[in-house]
């Protein structure tokens, strides 16, 4: 009997089966998408497998397979293969698993009719016109005035109408005139609106090569040339020109014929750095954003599917794009912690890219000025070939120097503030009086970090989490959770003995802002924080600081990365103990990779850069090694703590989570499973706990946790799968999280 095994959209571990009624049989394959029943629900489904055997269970129980939606497979063999791979992997469940891959509208229930019914609705609604004006290269008269100008601005390319109309007064009449002449010809499309593609392409020239990039590019072109599956971690110092060396990869890779997956930090994906690979590559790109809606997600991914389009760009979901004969995966910034999913499906981007890139036989590189511990340790074993750029690309740019602050022994400055101490007031106003521009990185938004009584000492804190409420000054002054959004107004009296003295303790990124306005009043000052700019919007600002809108910025994480700002001579790092002490084992590799990335944003340009760095812990091993910039120090000292610990590289974790609204039940189930898990261990897997987690309450939700150590990976997966079989109360959630990042 021929039956089919379908996943279907839904939390559930395993895949169904049904049965594949004759009419079908010729044309059901893997990949397809299926209509299938699922208890009364009609719902579309992947083909997994098709086979001709026995059922396991009576005839009469298995229900018909529907229609099938296409004829064509959904999904690439080689992609549904590596989806089925990493949903073992992980444990998660394969239906969530292949939601990753296909986007919404191909997901949506329902008949076909509906379902390009649904398509037509969400793509007319981002659809624009444009009108784009091509020189022609005959004409019979001569062109003169403005046309002439006109004319002369078409020489590099097409252009847009409305961008004509902005530069040149009767630009519609001279261009519809010139087109009359047959010196340009003008089309009207409609072009799907998309920050990414507003603009045209204008191609760029290559820069020569720096020799240590002409090696890796070498080393990159030969394994893709000869079909050489290998990966790659490519260690360059910032603003060594590791782009650079995946543009040209990238368009070796497209000439031979193959297609290429460029992963870069969420932070990462801006217009700018999307410019730089249509600059080289035209448009023959697909940008896979979070901030995507359906239908622009969808169009770029059916462009990919169909193979119009070679290369995807775009944050961790990217690593599912649908391209065709895969050659080669790029992973910038491979440290970042944004790579690892931290909800659904708990996937690691970088680890996964890897492995496709392998299932492939194609070509994977990782590149990082700080590389991770896992990367560098893939290296010593051999996996990974290290290739090196020493050096920053263009020649005055050298790395800044690095000078640090004692925070015990310096007290607040000139404002008051304890974080703008003397000695960085001073090197903001060089910075002011050169007219050039600082970045000062502090990892909290928000006015004030704690709401304090003065009388009983309490904090105020969220009704639903764990977590003290954070005081924010700009538009409407109010109290905020940072963990679930819970907002209210500012309490003007103690909530536990109704004392009046209510006080503002610490300083985020709007008091900094504010404090330094009032202290540089010629100075522009701006903020960069998840407040002021949500997504693309970050763009925007570091556009004006580009143009030299802004002087002085203050920010979150967001001003740490990627970001090439050359008038930038002064970054100041205003508290770098707040990364120092995490209750997590990789704080120091998170802390040390912060300092010399956001470090990396100073001195890009032609003047040389300086960086502050303000700690009470001048003495720590991860601050000195920052210091000198000297990662090679920083990744034995910490590999020596890390063997010692026998934490990751050289174990491997898995944290056993539990939710819950019951606190009572959450702790006694997570202490029967561990109990049970502890009977059953072999003897190379440590389980350590359970316990309150760091935050013991989200949104309500009491929160455990068992943590669960081997050097074995495959006797890691035995223990995860019998606590994954094992009967838990229905009102306490299970979450397991393979090779764990986030231990809050
Ligand atoms: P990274 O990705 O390592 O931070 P980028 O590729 O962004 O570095 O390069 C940093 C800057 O140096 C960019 O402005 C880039 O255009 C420039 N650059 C890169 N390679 C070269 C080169 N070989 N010659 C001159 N400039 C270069
Ligand atoms: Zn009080
Ligand atoms: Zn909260």
């Amino acid at each position: 009997m021929l039956l089919a095994s379908v996943a279907v959209p839904v939390p559930l571990g395993q895949a169904f089966t049904y049965r594949v009624l004759p009419e079908h049989a010729n044309q059901c394959r893997r990949g397809l998408r299926v209509v299938c029943e699922l208890g009364r629900r009609k719902v579309i489904g992947v083909v997994l497998q098709v086979a001709d055997r026995e059922p396991e269970v009576p005839v009469e129980k298995l229900k018909p397979l529907g229609r099938l939606v296409e004829s064509e497979p959904a999904l690439p063999e080689e992609l549904l293969d590596f989806l089925i791979e990493l949903s073992r992997y992980y444990l998660a469940p394969i239906g969530e698993v292949l939601r990753l891959a296909l986007p919404a509208v191909e997901r949506t229930e329902g008949h076909q009719e509906s379902l390009l019914g649904t398509k037509a609705r969400l793509v007319g609604k981002v659809l624009k016109q444009v009108t784009r004006v091509e020189p022609c290269p005959s004409g019979v008269k001569t062109p003169k005035g403005q046309a002439v100008e006109i004319l002369a601005s078409l020489a590099l390319g097409p252009a847009l109408m409305r961008d004509l109309e902005q530069q040149f007064k009767n630009a519609r009449a001279v261009v519809t005139r010139l087109q009359a002449q047959g010196f340009v010809s003008i089309t009207s499309t409609t072009e799907l609106k998309n920050a990414f593609f507003d603009r045209p392409a204008t191609p760029d020239t290559p820069p020569a090569l720096t020799t240590a990039q002409r090696e890796a590019v070498d080393a990159l072109t030969s394994a893709l040339e000869s079909s050489t599956r290998s990966a790659f971690l490519l260690h360059g110092v910032t603003a060594s020109g590791k782009t650079e060396v995946y543009l040209h990869a990238v368009k070796r890779c497209v000439e031979l014929g193959r297609g290429a997956i460029v992963l870069v930090p969420e932070i990462a994906l801006t217009p700018q750095l999307v410019g730089r690979f249509r600059a080289r590559l035209g448009d023959a790109i697909a940008v896979v954003h979070s901030a995507l809606g359906d239908a622009e997600r969808h169009q770029m991914w059916k462009s990919l599917r169909l193979g119009q389009v070679r290369v995807a760009v775009g944050a961790r979901s990217a690593l599912f794009a649908p391209v065709d004969n895969l050659g080669l995966i790029c992973v910038d910034e491979e440290h970042d912690s944004s790579f690892k999913q931290e909800e659904g499906v708990r996937y690691q981007a970088r680890d996964m890219a890897l492995w496709r890139a392998h299932r492939v036989g194609g070509v994977c590189v990782l590149g990082s000025a700080t590389p991770s511990l896992t990367s560098e340790a893939l290296v010593d074993r051999g996996i990974l070939t290290k290739l090196v750029l020493p050096t920053r690309a263009r020649q005055a740019a050298v790395l800044p120097t690095i000078e640090i602050v004692d925070l015990r022994r310096n007290k607040e400055g000139p404002t008051g503030d304890r974080l703008l101490t003397l000695p960085l007031v001073r090197a903001l106003e060089q910075v002011v009086e050169a007219r050039e521009q600082a970045i000062l990185f502090l990892n909290r938004r928000g006015f004030s970090p704690a709401l304090l009584c003065g009388s009983c000492g309490e904090i105020a804190r969220c009704p639903d989490c764990s977590i003290s409420l954070t005081v924010h000054r700009t538009r409407r002054p109010r109290v905020v959770c940072h963990t679930c959004d819970y907002h209210a107004p500012v309490p003007t009296r103690c909530p536990s003995c109704k004392s009046g003295e209510l006080e503002e303790e610490g300083a985020g990124t709007e008091r900094i802002e504010a404090a330094l306005i009032q202290l540089f009043p010629t100075a522009k000052v701006g903020r960069l924080d998840r407040d002021v700019a949500a997504g693309a919007k970050s763009e925007a600002i570091l556009e004006r600081m580009r143009r030299r809108e802004i002087d002085l910025l203050v920010g979150t994480q967001m001003v740490t990365k990627g970001h090439d700002l050359p008038d930038v001579t002064l970054v100041g790092v205003l508290d770098a103990d707040a990364a120092l002490s995490m209750p997590d084992y990789r704080a120091a590799e998170r802390a040390f990779q912060l300092l010399v990335q956001v470090a990396g944003r100073a001195g890009r340009g032609d003047k040389p850069g300086r960086v502050v760095v303000q700690t009470r812990q001048p003495e720590s091993p991860i601050i000195r090694c920052a210091l000198r910039h000297d990662v090679q120090a920083f990744l034995e000292h910490e590999t020596a703590q890390r063997r010692e610990l026998e934490y990751p590289p050289y174990s491997r974790l898995a944290l056993v989570r539990f939710e819950g609204l019951d606190e009572n039940l959450v702790a006694s189930e997570a202490t029967r499973i561990a109990r049970l898990t502890k009977l059953g261990l072999g003897g190379s897997v440590q389980l350590s706990g359970p316990a309150p987690a760091p935050i013991a309450r989200i949104r309500s939700r009491f929160r455990y946790r068992f943590l669960l150590k081997s050097a074995e990976r495959q006797r890691l997966r035995e223990t995860l799968l019998k606590i994954q079989r094992t009967e838990v109360d229905r009102r306490v959630r299970v979450i397991i999280d393979v090779d764990p990042m986030n231990m809050l």
